[in-house]
This record gives structure tokens, C-alpha cells and sequence, in this order.
């Protein structure tokens, strides 16, 4: 690890002053906002990040979790990982988001990462942590050790020629499911930006994961009210049981009326360079009764588009078994 200056700010205008300051100064490529420096730490005791400069943002007012007028739910930005899970609103309205972050890590973990830390979670592709080898998003134009090496864990859906890294996190699978809004503060203002169009994909510049520019801070995410009787449910397939990312996991949010799905959100973690959303699955179950055979015919539209690599074949069929389970418990408690 190198050394480096820590900087602490206590409101977003300060944080925001400080990052464009630091950014102009230091031509904007060494300087980060921390918060519970779970992922940050690690990579910088790896040198895979070497900032010049930190930014504590702890001292900010963005922990707080609220219900909002229109019957959706506000998560500040700061909110932890455990705060969010055991959340009252968010067990009783929102029960994947609860179930994927309490799948993800350790207690420890999750009672210092933050909601907005997690959704800028760094892939766990090893060469990336690995400074020694080539990787086109930790260093672009080097290459991708991982195309003919190691690639067991990585993407099948959303890859390019020069990145198939797996986006690593469980909570931006339950917060595609749900179409969060990611609200970001910079330096030109306010935005909202919804979850669907914040991750880019890898295309030819792996290195840019987001739509964040220098100097912009996520403040909070935003989950809509959902329709009345809608059940929700993450399923996690991975090697062991605890303290591992997933191989393939589903989000699913369901509401059945009748024999008829009437409303239905379909995300995949483990399997994509982005958390994956199948509009196309859930086109396909939308009128159509909650049955096994419509869970495996949806399962297999969601993942039409995969692109196995040399290692991770395995990966298509056990997205599939994964999505029909998920579907099913959803439905059983639908
Ligand atoms: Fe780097 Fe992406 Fe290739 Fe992994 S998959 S080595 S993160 S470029």
C-alpha cells in the first residue's frame, strides 16, 4: 500500500468541492471517496488502486432509510449493508433486497459496506487483483488474461473481447429486480439515473464500469412502491455455502392473480458484466400462469444471448435451474 492523504468532509457540497478540487489538481486519477472501505482497502493492499488522496465521506448525513411519499422506499447512500437487511420496510416490502444482502459476505463485513459502496463493488476476476498479469480494466490496452486462463467464475452474458469480468455483487441483482434509481450529486447538479442504465458494458473500455463522473457522488438509491400482494425472493447458487459470490443467483418479483402472472421482474447475478435484468423472460411469463413449464420456457429466453467461455459452460444450464427455482418459490409464496 502507498501512502496517501486522508481528507475528511461532513456535508455533500464540501465532498463535491473536494473531489473537483482534488480532480483539477491531480488530473482526476488518484483520488476516491471512502466510506466503510471494505472493497477499497483491499484492492489498494493489493496496489491494484494507489490514491494520492481519500475522502472520508463517514461524516456525512446519508445513512438513513425512509419510506417516501409515493410509497416507495429511500436508501441513503451510507445506509450499511446489515442496516438495510434487518430494515423493517425492507424485510416486509422489498424481501430479496433483505435475502441478497444477507447471502453476500460476512456479518462484519456488512455492518461496515455501504449501500452505495456496494453498487460500485469491484469485479473479483483474479487477474484483476493481480498486478503482475495483463487485464484491460485495471490497466486498458494490456489485454485479457482471462479470455484463455482462469475463467471458471466469470460472465456469460454482456461480455466483450476485452472483458468478461462478473459484476461480483448480490445486492445489484434484488436492486435491478426492484428498478432502483441510483441519485448522484456532482458537480453540474442533481441526477437520477435508473439502475438500468447505470452499469455500462465492458464493450472497448472496460475500465469505465458506470455512468459516474469525476466528482460525483451517489447520495441514494430509490425503490418504488410495489404493486399490492407482490412477493419477492433471491436464490444464491455458489461453492460453498457462506461467505462466497455467487456462481448464478436470481431476483425475482412476482404477483399472480388468478393463475395469471400479472406482474413479474426477472435479474440474474453471478452470470453478467452487469446485474442482469431479462425484460425479454419477463415479456414471456406476463398473462401466462405461474407453471413449471413457463418458468423453464422464460429461463431459456433469459439466457439466449450467453457466450460461454473455455470454463464456465456449466454456468447456462445452472442459470436456467436457478431462475425456475427462484420463479417457483416466488410463485408458492405469491
Ligand atoms: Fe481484466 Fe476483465 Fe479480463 Fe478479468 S476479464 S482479466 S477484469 S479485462
Amino acid at each position: 500500500m502507498e501512502l496517501f492523504e486522508l481528507v475528511t468532509v461532513n456535508t455533500v457540497p464540501e465532498a463535491i468541492k473536494a473531489q473537483a478540487r482534488a480532480n483539477t489538481a491531480q488530473n482526476g486519477a488518484d483520488v476516491r471517496f471512502i466510506a466503510g472501505g471494505t472493497n477499497l482497502v483491499d484492492y489498494m493492499k493489493l496496489n491494484v488502486e494507489r490514491p494520492r488522496q481519500l475522502i472520508d465521506i463517514n461524516g456525512l448525513s446519508l445513512d438513513k432509510i425512509e419510506s417516501t411519499p409515493d410509497g416507495g422506499l429511500k436508501i441513503g447512500a451510507l445506509a450499511t449493508n446489515s442496516d438495510v437487511a434487518h430494515h423493517t420496510a425492507v424485510k416486509e416490502r422489498y424481501p430479496v433486497l433483505s435475502q441478497a444482502l444477507l447471502s453476500g459476505a460476512s456479518t462484519q463485513l456488512r455492518n461496515m459496506a455501504t449501500t452505495a459502496g456496494n453498487l460500485l463493488q469491484k469485479t473479483r476476476c483474479v487477474y484483476y487483483r493481480d498486478t503482475t498479469t495483463a487485464c484491460n480494466k485495471r490497466q486498458p490496452g494490456s489485454g485479457c488474461s482471462a479470455i484463455d486462463g482462469f475463467n471458471r467464475t466469470l460472465a456469460i452474458l454482456g461480455t466483450s473481447e476485452h472483458c468478461i469480468a462478473t459484476n461480483p455483487s448480490d445486492q445489484n441483482v434484488a436492486l435491478a429486480a426492484l428498478e432502483a434509481v441510483i441519485h448522484i450529486e456532482g458537480t453540474t447538479g442533481q441526477r437520477a439515473v435508473p439502475i438500468s442504465t447505470f452499469y455500462l458494458p465492458p464493450g472497448s473500455t472496460p475500465e469505465r464500469e458506470t455512468v459516474l463522473e469525476p466528482g460525483d457522488l451517489v447520495t441514494h438509491v430509490t425503490l418504488p412502491k410495489l404493486p399490492a400482494g407482490t412477493k419477492s425472493v433471491y436464490l444464491k447458487l455458489r461453492d460453498r455455502a457462506s461467505y462466497e459470490f455467487a456462481l448464478a443467483s436470481a431476483a425475482i418479483v412476482m404477483k399472480h392473480d388468478g393463475g395469471k402472472i400479472s406482474f413479474i421482474r426477472v435479474a440474474m447475478g453471478g452470470v453478467g458484466t452487469k446485474p442482469w435484468r431479462s425484460v425479454e423472460a419477463e415479456r414471456a411469463l406476463v398473462g401466462k400462469a405461474p407453471t413449471p413449464a413457463n418458468f423453464h420456457a422464460a429461463a431459456e429466453i433469459a439466457l439466449r444471448g450467453a457466450k460461454p467461455q473455455s470454463q464456465n459452460a456449466f454456468k447456462v444450464e445452472l442459470a436456467k435451474r436457478c431462475l425456475v427455482h427462484a420463479m417457483t418459490q416466488a410463485s408458492q409464496t405469491a
